[in-house]
């Protein structure tokens, strides 16, 4: 698997590099390699040269691979923590808890919340709430304005944690075009916290992908997730 093992601790140099042109801590953003349409063992190599957070976008795909890679490490390796972060259906969500996603990054509804706080049973689910801020009505996420509202709402759920916000910036010809959207989200994530309220913990901003990650570092990300710069490009026909 030539490359990855390169890519790893290129990123993590590039990442400390821009944390620190920042004046941010070297280590205050989480890397979250996306291993989406790449095998088990793909990311087991991911895992051993120190990958210790994956996600994944599916859940048809995450039951098969979570479980194999679970066999491939073993005792040997201690289990990397696993991140949901595509579109989740309700009817899905039974399937998802089974696997105990470490976050949830793509809550976007206060009736998504209330089945996954039904179905999580004993375990407190943390997660995060997706917002739209590039206005693209293809987007999961929910709208800007609502979102306050919402929040407060699902903060009333006993089984979920809600532990930031995410976005998906808006995939453009330039990583710039994805810095309103960006700022929006902080804008919101600092309003949020503003509020004092302790069932709204604003640990995580979950913004930056591979072309626009460094943009969303400027704009105070302190997760981002990383899948072709990683892994290269993904095994599927059409979009990516
Ligand atoms: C695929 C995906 C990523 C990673 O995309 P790359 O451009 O390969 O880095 C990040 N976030 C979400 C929600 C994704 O679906």
């Amino acid at each position: 698997m030539p490359g990855i093992a390169e890519n790893i601790s290129r990123i993590e140099v590039s990442l400390a590099k821009k944390l620190c042109s920042l004046g941010r801590q070297k280590d205050d953003c989480l890397l979250v390699a996306v291993t989406k349409t790449h095998d088990a063992e793909t990311v087991k190599q991911a895992v051993l040269n120190g990958i210790t957070h994956f996600g994944e976008n599916k859940v048809q795909e995450a039951i098969v691979k979570v479980p194999a890679l679970q066999i491939m490490l073993g005792d040997s390796h201690p289990f990397p923590s696993f991140h949901f972060i595509g579109h989740l259906q309700s009817n899905k969500v039974k399937a998802l808890l089974r696997l105990s996603p470490w976050l949830i990054h793509s809550v976007d509804s206060y009736d998504l919340a209330a089945v996954i706080d039904k179905y999580t049973g004993e375990r407190i689910q943390d997660i995060l709430i997706q917002v739209n801020t590039s206005g693209e009505s293809s987007k999961s996420g929910m709208s800007p304005d609502r979102a306050k509202d919402e929040i407060l709402r699902i903060a009333e759920l006993k089984r979920l944690r809600i532990r930031g916000l995410m976005t998906v910036g808006l995939l453009g010809e330039a990583p710039e075009e994805a810095r309103p959207g960006f700022r929006e989200l902080k804008q919101l994530f600092d309003e949020i916290a503003d509020i004092g309220d302790e069932r709204l913990e604003m640990r995580y901003l979950s913004m930056g992908m591979s072309d626009d990650h460094m943009v969303a570092l400027e704009e105070g990300a302190n997760l981002v997730r990383l899948g072709s710069a990683i892994f290269g490009a993904r095994n599927y026909g059409g979009t990516p």
